[in-house]
């Protein structure tokens, strides 16, 4: 099975294998202005599930609040974001949950940069919340 991950006009694509190994969210600022949402919600997978990527797309790297990168692929045409590559996830790739655009997606297991959280936001049970990054401790 594989799943396809496009922007706005459907120029570009990722077409990835199976199930996202990791699904989470990102509270954080940059999440929230690199989306337009109030989080990101992102699928990682290793590099080798990426069977496809079609179309142009151009990098924009910001570097993180932790100090590490994290390049953004998004499409020139109509401007959304669909994959990165992190620095801190060398052998991975991200997509962004929404660009699937299909609700069989995994939920999120993990979300981080909680002290940005906006409060009406709710999280699936189970969901564990991290202050920060990934290393910091749960609330
Ligand atoms: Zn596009
Ligand atoms: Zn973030």
């Amino acid at each position: 099975m594989t799943r396809t991950a496009s922007c706005s006009c459907g120029r570009l694509t990722v077409t990835m294998a199976g199930d996202p190994p990791f699904v989470g969210l990102c509270h954080c600022h940059e999440c929230q202005k690199q989306t337009g949402s109030v989080f990101g919600a992102w699928t990682y997978w290793p590099k080798t599930a990426c069977k496809e990527i079609r179309g142009e797309a151009k990098l924009y790297r910001r570097i993180a609040e932790s100090g590490r990168w994290v390049d953004n692929y998004f499409c020139p045409h109509c401007g959304s974001s669909v994959y990165s590559y992190a620095e801190f996830a060398p052998d991975e790739i991200c997509v962004a949950a929404g660009n699937f655009a299909d609700p069989t997606i995994a939920p999120p297991t993990m979300a981080v940069w909680s002290e940005c959280r906006h409060p009406w936001v709710r999280l699936p049970e189970g969901c564990r919340q991290l202050l920060q990054d990934t290393g910091s401790p749960e609330i």
